[in-house]
């Protein structure tokens, strides 16, 4: 009899709940041994299917836990049934543990692996997801969900500080790795050649040349995430709040592609970062609030998304869908391929394209770009991050996005338009990212600006303007 895990957007070994829960029913006599599953399908995906770049990073990281699970005799099924479906075919299961997967569609697929579970008479148990905190636990007064981030993040300190599950996992992942398989025995070589070809089928792997310049820019692995995490937390962190808006610098942790996915906990990296901050109280200034304020940003996106499941891709602001967004195809088009002729707009999309990643200033630039200089929708520019971006995820995505776009809650307001240039000059002063990403940057022949941005900047004020009026009027 096994106990099954389902796994998500967790894709690791340590600091897993759900595999220590499975893992302590073996220990227990409980259960013989653990088979974990990971779904590729709609029913937990829902209409947010990863984009095409981190189809690639799932695909690695899939490969990556393959092999790391199966030298502690687990096995993983990648399956294209959703879990419930998968439950309901397979014989010889004791129980079913996962965690909570966060993101809407997840969470209505796991209620009917719930009720499967019970349907079969067996324990279904759901542990904490990747969040420092429950987001259904964090309310205002009222019991309303927050809208503004200020005093969310109150909230979020008032509360005990999250710790690491029990390391069940690590114990017993060290132990196989002194040769103590533990669980159902040694996975053999034909069951892992096996469980690589039906990875394989699953068809994530993009087979265009597209992808080879990301397998360049990113250690892939549980290993390589830590690794990331020490290098930061050795260095960088203690200037993060000065580094963190220089995109020509290593100044930020660049852990999202893991977190994003689960290859790291936010407990994991919240932990790394207190051990820092402890060791600067006997000394030295860190920038670790600074730090963890970020992290805080990634809750407040959850928190955002739970309690407003729409707004991945309605504003949260219902007044938004009226806004006049313009259609233009070709302006579009020349943002996505990074031709505006606004260098530090066209190395950022550029960046983007180029590694499936972009630096977080960046980001912001070219949302204001989009969205204002051009008037295209936030929508557009969502769509294209999700299927650009290593490290998309759906809470953060539609939070920047909306902030961007003023549509959001507790967002830039509309009328406040980045200036490329000033923003250039302010954040890459010797030109050196707009260099790296832009070769022929030089040339006379540099593409020419798509719009005046004074002019556009004007349009885009005088359309917000009668939009305020108007939902003014109505409402
Ligand atoms: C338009 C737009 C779209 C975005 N889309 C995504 C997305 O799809 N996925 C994503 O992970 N982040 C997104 N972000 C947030 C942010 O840009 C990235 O998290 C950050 O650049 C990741 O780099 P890092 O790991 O070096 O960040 P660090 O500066 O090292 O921050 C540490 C961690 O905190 C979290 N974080 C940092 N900034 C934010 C933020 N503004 N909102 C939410 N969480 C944050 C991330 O998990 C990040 O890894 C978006 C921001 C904007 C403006």
């Amino acid at each position: 009899m096994k106990a099954l895990v389902w796994m998500h957007r967790d894709l690791r070994q340590a600091d897993h709940p759900a595999l220590d829960g499975a893992l302590a029913a073996v220990e227990r006599g409980d259960a013989t041994h653990v088979d974990v599953i990971y779904a590729w399908s709609q029913a937990v995906y829902g209409n947010w299917m990863p984009g095409q770049a981190q189809q690639w990073w799932i695909h690695e990281h899939l490969k990556d836990l393959l092999r790391r699970l199966a030298r502690c005799g687990v096995r993983l099924v990648v399956t294209r049934q959703s879990p419930s479906a998968y439950l309901a075919a397979e014989t010889g299961v004791h129980s079913v543990h996962f965690n909570d997967p966060l993101l809407p569609a997840a969470r209505r697929e796991a209620k009917r692996l719930c009720k499967e579970a019970d349907r079969r008479g067996m324990a279904a148990f759901e542990y904490p997801g990747d969040l420092l905190h429950d987001p259904d636990e964090i309310r205002t007064g009222n019991g309303d969900p927050y809208r503004v981030f200020t005093p969310f993040s109150r909230r979020f300190h008032e509360r005990v500080a999250p710790e690491r599950c029990e390391p069940l996992a690590a114990a017993w992942i060290d132990g196989a790795s002194r040769g103590r398989t533990g669980t159902g025995g040694p996975i053999s070589s034909d069951d892992v050649c096996e469980a690589f070809a039906r990875l394989d089928r699953l068809g994530l792997h993009p087979r265009h040349a597209w992808v080879a310049p990301l397998a360049s820019a990113w250690a892939v692995g549980e290993a390589a995430a830590h690794d990331r995490l020490a290098a930061f937390t050795s260095g960088p962190i203690t200037q993060y709040a000065e580094g963190r808006d220089r995109p020509d610098e290593d100044g930020t942790s660049r852990l999202s592609p893991y977190l994003a996915i689960g290859v790291l906990s936010p407990r994991q990296v919240f932990a790394a970062v207190r051990s820092v901050r402890a060791a600067a109280a006997a000394g030295g200034a860190t920038d670790t609030e600074t730090y963890l304020r970020e992290l805080i940003w990634r809750e407040f996106g959850y928190h955002l998304l739970l309690h407003f499941p729409e707004t991945a891709s309605t504003p949260l602001r219902p007044e938004w869908s009226r806004f006049p967004w313009r259609e233009d195809a070709a302006a579009l088009a020349a943002w996505k391929q990074g031709r505006t002729g606004f260098p530090i707009v066209d190395a950022g999309m550029r960046q983007l394209w180029q590694s499936g990643w972009m630096h977080n200033r960046v980001r912001m630039i070219t949302a204001s770009f989009l969205t204002k200089d051009l008037m295209i929708s936030w929508q557009e520019g969502a769509a294209w991050f999700w299927d650009t971006l290593i490290d998309a995820d759906l809470a953060s995505n539609t939070l920047g996005w909306q902030w961007a776009a003023g549509s959001g809650a507790d967002a830039q307001p509309y009328f406040r338009i980045f200036n490329p240039e000033s923003q250039l000059k302010k954040h890459d002063p010797r030109g050196a990212y707009v260099r790296a990403w832009i070769p022929e940057l030089d040339d006379l022949s540099y593409a020419a600006p798509i719009v005046d941005h004074a002019a556009a900047r004007k349009r885009a004020l005088a359309a917000y303007e009668t939009f305020r009026k108007a939902t003014k009027k109505d409402g």
